[in-house]
Parts: C-alpha cells; structure tokens; sequence
C-alpha cells in the first residue's frame, strides 16, 4: 500500500495537493542513486560545478515568483517573506558556487618532503528540513555540500514538501546530473530515520525540534556518522533604558512575530530594563495592535497562520485563560489556523511561557535591573541560538555580545541570519555552524598526504 500525505493550505485548510510519502524500499534506492551518482559528481572540475550551481541559482531566480505563491499555499507564509526565501535559496546557491575553485588545501613546512592538505568530500549527505523555513533550510544544506563535492538525498517536513519538491526538479533542469540532489518527501520515522541507519550515507543535516535531534545524534554515534544540528530558541531580546525605545518598541513584533513565531530565532523573551518597562510597554501596545494578520498573500501582510491545526493547540496551550496577558493584536476568525499575536508579562522568570519554545506567537515581557541581571536571566535556557541588544552604549553592547551564550546576536537590530556569515547555536540549541565562508568544509574531511623528496 503506498502511502500519502494531504498538504494543507493553513490559511483555508483546504488540500493543495496529495502528495507520495517515499517508504524504506525507495530510500534505499534513492541512497543507492546518489551513491551511484558521486564519484562522477565529485570528479567534475570544479569551475564546472561551480557553473552548474550557478546555473541553479538562476533556474530558482526564474522561478521566484512561482516558487514563493507555492510557499504561500503549502506552508502559510507571507508572500513578502516567500519572495525573500525563494531569493536567499538562490543567493546562497550563488555564495557557494564559487567554493569549488576556492576549497584549497594547505601546504605544511615538514623535513623530508612535501606535506599538503585535501578537502575531501564525504559522499552521500543527507539532508532532513523541518516546515518552518522549508526553502531556505534546505538550500543552506544542499548548496555547499554539492559545492564540496558530495551528492545529497533531501527530506522536506511531511506538511510542507511541495517547494522542496520544485527545487528538486529545477536542479534537473539546470544540468545537476541525475541522483546528485534527491529530494524524498516522506516521513521522519522512515525517510528520516533511514538516513541515520544507512551506511552509505556518511552525513547527517539535522534541521527540527532539540528531542528529535537528540535521538538523530545518538543514532548517527553507531556509525560515528558526522551530524550537524540546528535545533529549538528561546532567544532574547534584550532592550536597556539608554535605548532608542521607539525603535526597539517598533521592531519587537517583527522580531518574534515574523513567520507567526515559528522562528527558532524569535526573540520570544522581551527582557527590559526595569526603569524603561513601563514606557516600553506602552510603545509597543500599539506596535502590536498595528501588526498586519490576515490572508498571507496580500501584499500588505505581516503574519500569517499557524502551520496546522495540532501545533495551534500547542500554542494556545502556552495562552491559557488565566495566562499573564498584556495585550493581543487580532487574527481572523473562520477556516485557518489563526492565532492573534499574544503578549504576556510573567511575574516569575521560570514561567513555561519564559523557559519553553512555544513556536508562535507568543512573546513574555519581563523586567530585569542592570547588565549582570540581564545576562544571568538571558543565559537562564537550555537554548543560546540567537538574540538581541539595544542600547546606544557601544561598550555596554560588546559587553553584553561577549556575555550573552547564543551563536546569532544582533545590536539595535533582529537581522542575525546572512548567507555570508556563520549561523548556529550554543548548549542545546545545535552543533556546527551552516552557512558564511567555512560551511562548505563541515562537508568534507581534511585528507594529510606527505611525499616523500627523498632520493
Ligand atoms: P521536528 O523535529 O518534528 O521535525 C523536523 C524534521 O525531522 C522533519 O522533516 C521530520 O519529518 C523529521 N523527523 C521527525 N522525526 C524524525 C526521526 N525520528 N528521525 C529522523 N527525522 C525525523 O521539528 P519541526 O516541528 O518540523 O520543526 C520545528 C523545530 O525546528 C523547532 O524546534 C525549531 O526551533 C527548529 N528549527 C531550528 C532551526 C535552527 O536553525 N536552529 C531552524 C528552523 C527550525
């Protein structure tokens, strides 16, 4: 019997299209394609590989718009952040293709002969995305593996598939040979799960919750298979009297809001400094109310729904009916998996609203008194992926930039996410750092030969 999944639109709930679940049988024979298909691809020149990814680049450039309206419907996100996704697949597949030529090695001065360095790549990598980010989570894995030379088997989330599947296809038609990039829509505990237990793939890109990339890590230490993990966030953003509140107040939704909360760098902890709290909370009252919800493909929208049914009870569990609320914006009511913008002012700093990623959105407000105070509670998460600072003070900023544990911070701003610098997280929030300059060798292993002069 095979298997499918009805993809959800989650601003209708209406079926945008079924979609085949790929059982073991064929993710062995994906494995096997792309195992077939490396040595090939690992021997082709590299300013060759490196046009072939530009040429992918501009394939997704010519399907942009395409690209992002499918976004819209399979996963509910604005078409202005769509747009953006599509764009960042297509920049960082541009960013990469010019690793090829550039993955040099290193000659080392040794007696007796000559001692150089090869990146070598590994070979079969296989990619797992989760539905948050499906677009751009999966071209930070596949564009500088392919780069290194490795061939890729892709898993996109069970609910949003459908993107993935079409980058798949314009690989193909951008001259990527067939079996170096395999996109294998199906389930974690199948498709997933085999990418760990089968030898020939000899990596893992983990991209999901913290409990799954655990047991992903585990099952990768049988085979003492290499993993990257980028896992959950529960980041804060972190405003100091000597601010420019207005400012601060005026991004604070976009800096957790932005893709309903489903962000693992949401800033969903507001820390702020405790002469400023009053005033920062009534700046941001407004800036909430005034964040735009609604259908995500008019132009004009910031927040769409939630990603299904299931996760906005999870949500809505955070939000009970005694639950701190400060103030809410508004959502439509109807089909849709709609969740007003929430804001909550937790009177202790171990509330589950203040220590739990919640993955929507819902942001805790809470004050704190001077740098060391805020670090301390900062600090106080099993997570450390990114985060923000705002103060007009520059060593008050650098200091706190040294003392906050996250991989991702950002001063008077939320952008902490380029394609040409480094991202990933701290403690339990992942392990290995994807895109900027070095992310093409977390593909490849550092190969010693010496030759010996020697007459
Ligand atoms: P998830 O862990 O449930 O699923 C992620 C992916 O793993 C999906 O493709 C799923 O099918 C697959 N999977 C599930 N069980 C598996 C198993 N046993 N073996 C192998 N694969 C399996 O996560 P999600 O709910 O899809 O995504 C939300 C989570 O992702 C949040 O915690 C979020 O913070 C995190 N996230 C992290 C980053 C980052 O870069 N750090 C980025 C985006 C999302």
């Amino acid at each position: 019997m095979t298997e499918t999944y009805d993809v959800l639109n989650p601003a209708t709930e209406e079926v945008v299209e079924t979609v085949h679940l790929a059982d073991v049988e064929e993710t062995d024979a994906a494995i096997a394609g792309a195992a077939a298909a490396y040595p090939a691809w690992r021997d082709v020149a590299p300013a060759d590989r490196g046009r072939l990814l530009r040429r992918f680049a501009e394939a997704v450039d010519d399907d942009l718009e395409h690209l992002a309206r499918l976004e819209v419907r399979n996963a509910g996100h604005t078409i202005g952040n769509a747009r953006w996704e599509a764009g960042n697949v297509r920049d960082v597949l541009h960013y990469y293709s010019a690793a090829p030529e550039r993955l040099s090695g290193r000659q080392i001065p040794v007696a007796g002969g000559l001692n150089v360095t090869f990146h070598e790549p590994l070979g079969v990598v296989g990619i797992i995305v989760p539905w948050n980010f499906p677009m751009p989570i999966a071209g930070w894995g596949m564009a500088p593996a392919l780069a290194a030379g490795n061939t890729v088997v892709l898993k996109p989330a069970e609910m949003t598939p459908l993107t993935a599947i079409r980058l798949g296809e314009l690989a193909l038609e951008a001259g990527i040979p067939e079996g170096v990039l395999t996109v294998l829509p199906g389930q974690g505990k199948v498709v997933g799960e085999r990418f760990v237990t089968h030898p020939a793939v000899r990596k893992v890109v983990f991209t999901g919750s913290t409990a799954v990339g655990k047991a992903i890590m585990a099952g990768c230490a049988e085979q003492v298979k290499r993993v990257t993990l980028e896992l959950g966030g529960k980041s804060a953003n972190i405003v100091f009297a000597d601010a420019d509140l207005e400012r601060a107040a005026a991004a604070a939704p976009g800096g957790v809001f932005d893709n309903a909360g489903q962000d693992c760098c949401a800033r969903s902890r507001i820390l702020v400094q405790r002469s400023a709290y009053d005033r920062f909370m009534e700046l941001l009252e407004p800036a909430v109310a005034g964040f735009a919800v609604g259908d995500p493909s008019a132009e004009t929208t910031q927040m769409g729904p939630l990603i299904s049914a299931s996760h906005r009870d999870k949500v809505a569990s955070y939000v009970p009916s005694d639950a701190p609320v400060a103030f809410r914006g508004s959502a439509p009511d109807g089909d849709g998996f709609w969740f007003p913008p929430t804001v909550l002012a937790p009177t202790r700093a171990d509330d589950p609203s203040m220590v739990e990623e919640i993955f929507g959105p819902v942001v805790s407000v809470f004050p704190f008194d001077d740098e060391a105070d805020a670090v301390r509670i900062a600090n106080s998460s099993e997570y450390g992926l990114s985060g923000s600072i705002w103060t007009r003070d520059v060593g008050r900023a650098i200091r706190m930039s040294r003392g906050v544990e996250a991989g991702n911070l950002s001063v008077n701003s939320h952008a902490s996410v380029r394609y040409s610098t480094p991202f990933g997280g701290f403690k339990q929030s992942g392990l290995g750092r994807e895109l900027g300059p070095d992310a093409v060798e977390a593909f490849t292993e550092t190969k010693n030969v010496f030759i010996s002069t020697e007459e």
